[in-house]
């Protein structure tokens, strides 16, 4: 079996690729956000782990890999294209999953073995949220449920960033609800025109970075062997 060495971004280097069960190799890659056409910078990192797939499919055998893309389809982008047309969330969502399929398959991209919705996963995400709160790194403010940064020792190991350079450089958005300036948002309050599902904290959305979280951990387990994504990617969403 030839090896193949994969970059790793936490070890800022290429490392001899072993997976956890080389009977089951398991890739997620961080989908598209489903709001308008794709640019050619959302189709490159999809044709990039493609070749990726395509090589672990050729060295482990296609029965063995699995590779979850999922679609992005509840987003504050989202939103606000469907209140500009005056359509429901869904028209939009259908409609760009739709072009989206069509031009990577004018790329010749192969299908993934799974494309999870965000909006299919709702009970995960209350769940795992309900946990970290248990577990002290989340907390429930205004209706919001907010990530607490400095509950996690090692935040900042992925992307290299660390919190107090975050908040030096201003690139958090300081609000009330937060215990502290570089908390994220895991789930927040929605209007009554706006879309939301019920919750235990009351009606709302989630934020980004849980969907991902919660959908590569339902249909690939706690732990796997890949979380791709676009470079851009690094931080904030893959580190959160
Ligand atoms: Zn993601």
């Amino acid at each position: 079996m030839t090896d193949i060495y994969v970059y790793n971004t936490e070890a800022r280097t290429k490392q001899k690729f072993e997976p956890i069960d080389p009977a089951n190799v398991r890739m997620y890659v961080c989908g598209v956000t489903v709001y308008g056409n794709a640019h050619i910078g959302n189709a490159r990192p999809y044709t990039v782990f493609d070749v990726l797939y395509r090589l672990l499919r050729h060295t482990y055998g296609a029965e063995h890999v699995t590779y979850a893309r999922n679609i992005t389809d509840i987003e504050d982008k989202i939103m606000n294209r469907a209140k500009e047309e005056s359509v429901s969330i869904k028209t939009i969502t259908t409609r760009y999953t739709k072009v989206f399929h069509e031009d990577m398959a004018r790329l010749g991209s192969l299908n993934p073995d799974m494309e999870p919705r965000a909006t299919d996963h709702l009970p995960e995400m209350i769940k795992m949220m309900r946990t970290l709160i248990e577990k002290g790194h989340a907390y429930e403010a205004e209706g919001h449920v907010m990530f607490s940064v400095a509950s996690m020792e090692n935040y900042g190991r992925l992307s290299r960033h660390s919190r107090d350079e975050l908040v030096a450089g201003a690139r958090v958005e300081v609000a009330p609800y937060k215990k502290d300036a570089a908390d994220f948002v895991l789930w927040k309050p929605s209007s009554k025109d706006q879309v939301g599902w019920g919750s235990p904290w009351g009606r709302g959305r989630p934020g980004w970075h849980i969907e991902c979280s919660c959908m590569a951990a339902k249909h690939l387990g706690e732990t796997f062997d890949i979380h791709a994504g676009g470079q851009d990617l690094i931080f904030p969403h893959h580190e959160n």
